[in-house]
């Protein structure tokens, strides 16, 4: 058995720092990672049954605008209400607009001859009906709070996410104690641009001061998620999850098929693997 070298090693608590070897920044996939970005729906909170909230939310949205004097039956406004929805999303897919929840519903109520602009009470109290019941039937990921907690420790953290009640998501994310982790939040809606435009993630680099190049965006959808990232310059990890619909449920088209589908830089099949991969030299 070969001896082992004994060393020994003088520390002065005046010059220690200086001699000491730097850091290492983390890195992943060969760069250097200041920031991670995530997608929210079916990444970080889980929606229980992909669209089982759908109809049971629209149908306390009516209760809503019946209650307040706006009477149409419901079975005339949820067929409406699909047309309408599906018309704005065909009319602002080519430039990957985000129409606010709101404007659905004050065009649906117009094809009843009932004028309501967007930002009227009514139709504000509607949809945060809506989304009420939409929040009961979501989750956090089991892991994804311990996980957040120990990235914060080391890196910046964001969310983008294509959803079009913005305030849905501030509220989903006080209501399961997870807004403490992130310096940013862009919600499509309120900025009327979806995934997989650069424009959603560039905001977001832009209030996390990150370049693209040290920024890391982590999603379950490729055509959204994967292809964004990757208009912008940013990695992508995707997570493997059971698919779900393309926003995150607020609607139930398909998404367009595109070919050939968007690689990611890395996959993972949990939360939990983030912290050793980002931290990987
Ligand atoms: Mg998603």
């Amino acid at each position: 058995m070969r001896a082992q070298a004994k060393t020994t090693v003088h520390f002065d608590n005046n010059s220690f720092n200086a001699y000491a070897p730097p850091i290492s920044p983390p890195r992943v996939m060969g760069m250097q990672v200041e920031a991670v970005l995530f997608d929210l729906f079916n990444t970080l909170i889980i929606v229980e049954s992909g669209d089982a909230f759908y109809m049971p939310a629209l149908q306390k949205l009516h209760k809503t605008l019946t209650q307040n004097n706006i009477n149409i039956p419901f079975e005339d406004f949820k067929n409406v209400y699909f047309k309408v929805r599906d018309k704005l999303y065909a009319d602002a897919a080519q430039r990957l607009e985000e129409p606010h929840f709101n404007t659905r519903i004050s065009r649906t109520l117009q094809e009843f001859s009932i004028d309501l602009q967007p930002q009227h009470p009514t139709i504000i109290k509607a949809t945060n009906i809506f989304c009420n019941e939409f929040l009961k039937h979501t989750h956090p990921d089991p892991e994804a709070k311990a996980v957040l907690q120990e990235l914060r420790k080391t890196f910046k953290l964001g969310i983008v996410s294509n959803f079009a009640i913005p305030q849905c998501v501030h509220k989903l994310l006080k209501k399961h104690r997870m807004n403490q982790y992130f310096q940013t939040v862009i919600i499509s809606a309120a900025i009327n641009k979806r995934k997989p435009s650069p424009i959603i993630f560039q905001k977001a680099l832009q209030n996390l001061d990150s370049p693209p190049s040290k920024t890391v965006y982590v999603g379950d959808t490729p055509t959204t998620d994967i292809q964004g990232a990757h208009n912008t310059g940013i990695k992508a990890i995707l997570i493997n999850r059971p698919p779900l619909f393309e926003d995150g449920t607020q609607h139930t088209q398909q998404p367009q098929k595109q070919h050939p589908k968007p690689h990611p830089d890395y996959t993972i099949q949990s939360l939990t693997e983030l912290p050793s991969l980002l931290k990987k030299t």
